[in-house]
C-alpha cells in the first residue's frame, strides 16, 4: 500500500493518472476522499509486486479521516508542484505528520510539474539540501518524465 499526499493541485491525482493508464488531463477534478488503484511492477529480479495506490484528496494538514487512510501503508509518495514554493513546505509537513504513524515508511518526495521548469519556484540549492536526507525525483504527469522511475523505485524500496 502506497499514498500520495500533497497540497490541492500539485498532481497527485495526474500522476496515479499517467501511471495507472497513460493518460494525461488539463481538467481539474477534486479528488473527493481517496480513490484506489494497483498496477503490478515487474522488477530488476524477475519478481513482480503489485502496487496498491491510494490518492488522498489533498490538504496541508493531515485530519482524523485522512490519517485512518494512511493505516497500513508501507510507502509514502509526498508529492509538491515545482511552481509552488508552499507545497513543499506542506510535502515536509506531511511527512513529519505521518511519521508518528507511520515510522517505518518508506518516502519519496515528488516534485511534479517539470515541463514547467522555466516557472518553478524550487531552487536548486533546495533541491540539493532535500537529496541530503531523501531520494527526490521529480516529474511531470503531463509529458510523463520520472513517473515510472517513481513507482518502480518505490516497488524495488518496498520488495528489498
Ligand atoms: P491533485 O489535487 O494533487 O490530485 O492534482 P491534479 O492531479 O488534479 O492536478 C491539478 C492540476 O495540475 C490539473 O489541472 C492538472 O492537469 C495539472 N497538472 C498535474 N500534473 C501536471 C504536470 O506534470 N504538468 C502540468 N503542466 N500540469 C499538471
Ligand atoms: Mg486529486
Amino acid at each position: 500500500k502506497v499514498c500520495l499526499l500533497g497540497d490541492f493541485g500539485v498532481g497527485k491525482t495526474s500522476l496515479v493518472a499517467r501511471y495507472v493508464r497513460n493518460t494525461f488531463s488539463d481538467s481539474y477534478l477534486t479528488t473527493v476522499g481517496v480513490k484506489v488503484d494497483s498496477k503490478e511492477v515487474p522488477l530488476a529480479d524477475g519478481a513482480v509486486r503489485k502496487l496498491v495506490i491510494w490518492d488522498i484528496a489533498g490538504k496541508s494538514g493531515l485530519d482524523a479521516l485522512n490519517m485512518s487512510y494512511l493505516r497500513g501503508a508501507s510507502g509514502l509518495l509526498l508529492v509538491a508542484d515545482g511552481t509552488r514554493e508552499a507545497t513543499l513546505r506542506s510535502a515536509v509537513d506531511l511527512l513529519l505528520q505521518s511519521r508518528s504513524l507511520l515510522p517505518d515508511a518508506h518516502a519519496i518526495l515528488l516534485i511534479n510539474k517539470l515541463d514547467l521548469v522555466d516557472r518553478w519556484e524550487v531552487a536548486p540549492a533546495t533541491l540539493v539540501e532535500l537529496r541530503k536526507s531523501m531520494t527526490v525525483i521529480e516529474t511531470s504527469a503531463r509529458q510523463g518524465d520520472g513517473v515510472e522511475q517513481a513507482f518502480r523505485e518505490m516497488a524495488t524500496r518496498l520488495h528489498a
